[in-house]
Order: C-alpha cells, then structure tokens, then sequence
C-alpha cells in the first residue's frame, strides 16, 4: 500500500518536473522544433533517466560495508542510531557509549531493551547476531552479541552493554578479527536489505550514488 501510494505521488512529482522542463526550455524546443526535432524527444529521454533510476533504486543492493576505522569514525561515542535485526527484521534504538577496538553500546531505553528482549526469546546470549545500522540515512552491515556486560546507563534496564563489530574490528580478549562476528556482517550485507522500504532504498540511492564506502 506505502508503494502504490509513493508511487503515485512519485507519478505527480515526474509529471510536475516535466513539465517544468518543458515550460523552461519551451522556447529552445520550439526553436528545435523548426530544426526537425520533436520536443517529445527531450520527454522521453527524461522518462527513460527516471525509469532507470528506478530500476536502480530496486536491484542495487542497499547496504554498505565499514571497516572498523570507517565505523569508528561516523559512528561516534554517545550517538544514538537505529538497529535493524536481520534474523527478524525488528527494529529499535542504541547508542554507542564505549570501544576502541569495536563498538560498546546500549538499548537507548528501557523500550529498546524490551524490543532486543523479544528478538532473543528473552535469552541474552553471546551468539553473534547480523544486524544493520542506520547512519546518516545509510544503512551498514554489522554484528552483535546480546549479554550485557561491563558498565551500562541508568534507565534501560539493561545491566551493561554488548558489543557491535564491523570488519577487522576486533575483540575485547586476545584482540583478535572474531570469524562469527565476520560471517554475521556478511550475511547482514548479503540479506539485510530485505527489510528496507522502497522509500529507504530511494533515499540511499539518491545521497550515495557513487560514494558508499565498501
Ligand atoms: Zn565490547
């Protein structure tokens, strides 16, 4: 239903922008016009650039990758972002509050901490989970485990913080690339963008067209 309906709204922007086009250069095409070209071929070129946007913004593959010296950079202490679960698609809210060799970070509130509860089945575990996080309108492959450990933050009811890896970071102990939290990262890369709007997509497309680290 979102689709259809951004879809139409998609249809009057097209048709509004066309017709900006042609009332600007109205009088460059007239005068081509004389010089045999149809006006309607500078429409369906239009047409076509947007139609192939289109297709991109449907087959490209949304989600990007970051080293750890990439995460570590864009992904800054106390920023509060948002975590889509791979495995379920739920979503909630973390921020980052510690980490040098990966990320620390905690359910922003006790209503995230309830959400991350559910995807677990209620077992905070040390498995690795694929997850993907949204950073200014990206989205990124990440892994994390759920255990709560070390310090934490008053009022999430969540006793600690877990962990969130990208590629090459490394662990706590023995400061070694973790092969789990690896192969989690490449699965939320490889299945993640399941769960993104068509809406999502289209944004990711238009600000990182060509850019996106990888
Ligand atoms: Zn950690």
């Amino acid at each position: 239903m979102r689709v259809v309906l951004f879809l139409r709204y998609y249809f009057y922007i097209c048709i509004f922008v066309l017709s900006l086009i042609l009332f600007v250069y109205q009088p460059k095409l007239v005068l081509a016009d004389t010089q045999t070209q149809s006006p309607f071929d500078s429409l369906g070129s239009q047409l076509e650039i947007l139609f192939n946007n289109y297709q991109n913004a449907m087959e490209q593959n949304p989600i990007g990758l970051l080293t750890w010296e990439q995460a570590n950079e864009i992904f800054p202490r106390h920023a509060e972002i948002e975590v889509i679960d791979v495995e379920t698609g739920s979503r909630f809210t973390i921020q980052r509050i510690y980490g040098s060799l990966h990320a620390d970070a905690v359910p922003s509130t006790t209503i995230d901490t309830q959400t991350l509860q559910s995807i677990v089945d209620g077992k905070y575990s040390w498995d690795r989970r694929a997850i993907l996080i949204q950073l200014d309108g990206r989205y990124y492959a990440a892994s994390m485990n759920s255990t709560p450990h070390g310090n934490g933050i008053e009022g999430n009811e969540y006793p600690g913080h877990f962990c969130i890896h990208f590629i090459d970071s490394k662990t706590h102990g023995g400061q070694a690339v973790c092969p789990q939290h690896q192969q989690q990262i490449q699965k939320a890369y490889e299945q993640g963008g399941q769960w993104l709007s068509f809406e999502e997509k289209w944004d990711i497309l238009m600000i990182s067209e060509g850019d996106v680290p990888s």
